[in-house]
């Protein structure tokens, strides 16, 4: 059985590994111990969606086979006595990856398609018109999300100067917009390679005034693409590890973690920022990895 406490998020503050005394606050705001397996952001972007699912027959959604949204749908399901489905990328493999393995486990219902029929979404919920579905974007991706995760802004102390998040899809870091208070910048880290059009899409979920607020998308924290995870951010892992005792996963965190630091060592921040990152979980993303090669 999923438990959820939305008492066990914290925020704490935190030491840089980065070296030198700077004047400025660094603080971790904890979703990821809202559970261990839920990202903690996944969770509060499904949140509105899940109240809108109600009356439907089930919950669809979209994801890869290492989807973290795929596992966090499984469990708001599950949770809700919903049923959820979820449409994987690519044929079913002969041994599944954790993230299926956990979304089974909580009676999600697994439909694998090909590659390039993953690609024709609106093709794919044609074929299920007739079933009363829910349907959610992949990745939570859209204004109901954006919504969900605005509630994490709820957690943030106002004297915060810069909140900072890891991008996928951008909803997360769109809802901590929505919510930014005039002195508050929004930084988000984007995770993936390439993909400079986000930005659109994260306007696509603003209002024409909340697009005037103070935001910006880093784009050179990636390490070559999604989930790549050369020895640099490895090792910058478990020096992080070492100074603050945070766990961080290799897709997202890693890279959010790496980012603040080589940003405070660059003195990109004037003197007295408060910094505030959203650690969003997905540690499970660390079990494709070899035993111990991370420290944590
Ligand atoms: C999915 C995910 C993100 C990215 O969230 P988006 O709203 O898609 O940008 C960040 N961190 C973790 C741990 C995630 O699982």
């Amino acid at each position: 059985m999923i438990d959820i406490n939305f008492k066990n998020i914290s925020i704490e503050s935190i030491d840089l590994p980065v070296g030198g005394k700077r004047k400025l606050s660094v603080s971790v705001l904890r979703a990821d111990l809202l559970h261990p397996i839920i990202s903690g952001n996944k969770w509060f972007k499904l949140r509105f969606y899940i109240e809108q699912a109600k009356t439907f027959s089930a919950i669809a959604t979209f994801g890869g086979a290492y989807s973290n949204h795929m596992v966090a749908t499984a469990a708001a399901c599950n949770m809700y006595g919903l049923k959820g489905i979820c449409i994987v990328r690519g044929e079913e493999p002969s041994v599944y990856s954790p993230s299926l393995l956990q979304a089974k486990a909580l009676g999600m219902q697994l439909i694998f398609v090909s590659r390039k029929d993953f690609e024709g979404k609106e093709v794919i919920k044609q074929a299920y018109r007739s079933k009363n579905w829910f349907w959610i974007n992949e990745g939570g991706y859209g204004i109901e999300g954006a919504n969900g995760a605005s509630t994490l802004h709820d957690y943030i102390n106002p004297h915060n100067t810069h909140i900072i998040c890891a991008t996928g899809t951008g909803t997360t870091f769109a809802g901590l917009i929505k919510k930014a208070l005039p002195h508050q910048t929004v930084i988000g880290i984007n995770v993936l390679k390439g993909n400079t059009s986000i930005i659109n899409e994260i306007n696509n979920l603003l209002t024409k005034e909340e697009q005037l607020k103070k935001y910006s998308m880093l784009h050179e924290y990636h390490f070559g693409g999604y989930a790549k995870h050369p020895k640099e951010l490895i090792d910058f892992m478990n020096l992080f590890w070492k100074a603050t005792s945070i766990p961080s996963d290799i897709v997202y965190t890693g890279k959010l973690f790496y980012a603040v630091n080589h940003l405070v060592a660059q003195d990109f921040f004037t003197e007295h920022s408060k910094l505030i990152v959203i650690h969003s979980g997905g540690l499970q993303g660390n079990y494709s990895l070899p035993n111990g090669i991370l420290h944590f």
